[in-house]
């Protein structure tokens, strides 16, 4: 019985992938997510419904537009496939719970992250605000009152953490060095985890992404590094597997002390 659950997470993550895809593409454009229907980008061809079948339409027609045989992005099954194995991933970590929306919901921000900052080095501010509202309210269902407020504090800690190194980094490299958006993504993680984990969320997206950036400055000579994808990815991990991470801090800890 249970592998249905697993089918159903992942199939709903196919969907869900494909629709990631469309908002992170078009929000921050201020286009319409209905309308003009889905099309190829090339030949502007509106795709039929047999066309929009998520990673299945897009392995039968081998990566190329049905119409005029251009070679079709990557991206689109990568964040199909990506959203279907993190919701997967979700419901096999957390089952039916409270944790389970708050995974969905991080997730879900991980990957429109991914497509609008790759894409436009911009993440809209809707993308962030629906996750911290839904992120809320499952911390007061699951915390009571007091508990809710404690995690928005914690939100608002972790935010005024960042723009404070935010502040710091623009006096050192005497340039802006971060985006709005990154600072305001941390508010996400205080709400889901809490300032302690916050720092390890900075810390890992930092030690991600150096690596990722070096590769990339090489190879494209690009200037301008995202680090949206970074910090989520970041909260991401953290949130699956906070209670290791706690361990490991505090045998840390207990080492200095
Ligand atoms: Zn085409």
């Amino acid at each position: 019985m249970e592998v249905i659950y697993y089918v159903s997470f992942f199939l709903f993550g196919l969907c869900f992938g494909s629709f990631y895809n469309v908002v992170g593409m078009r929000v921050p454009l201020e286009e319409s997510i209905s309308k003009p229907r889905s099309h190829c980008p090339y030949c502007g061809h509106t795709l039929k419904w047999y066309e929009l079948i998520p990673l299945v339409s897009f392995i039968i027609q081998k990566g190329k537009c049905r119409s005029c045989k251009q070679k079709l992005s990557y991206f689109y099954p990568f964040t199909e496939l990506a959203t279907a194995i993190l919701f997967t991933v979700s419901y096999y970590s957390f089952g039916f719970s409270y944790e389970l929306i708050i995974a969905l919901t991080l997730s879900s921000l991980f990957m429109v992250v991914v497509v609008s900052d790759l894409t436009y080095l911009m993440i809209p501010d809707r993308f962030i605000v629906i996750p911290l509202i839904i992120i809320a309210i499952v911390n007061f269902l699951m915390k009571g009152f007091i508990g809710g407020l404690l995690q928005i504090s914690y939100g608002l800690l972790s935010f005024t953490l960042m723009y404070l190194i935010m502040l710091l980094g623009n006096k050192l490299f005497k340039k802006e060095s971060m985006g709005g958006a990154d600072i305001k993504l941390m508010f996400v993680a205080g709400l889901a985890l809490d300032p302690l984990l916050s720092i390890v969320v900075i810390f890992l997206a930092s030690v991600i992404a150096l690596p990722v950036s070096f590769f990339l400055l090489i190879k494209n000579k690009e200037h301008v590094i995202p680090f949206g994808p970074f910090i989520t990815l970041g909260i991401l991990i953290v949130f699956f597997t906070k209670l290791n991470i706690r361990e490991i801090f505090e045998r840390v800890l207990v080492l200095f002390s």
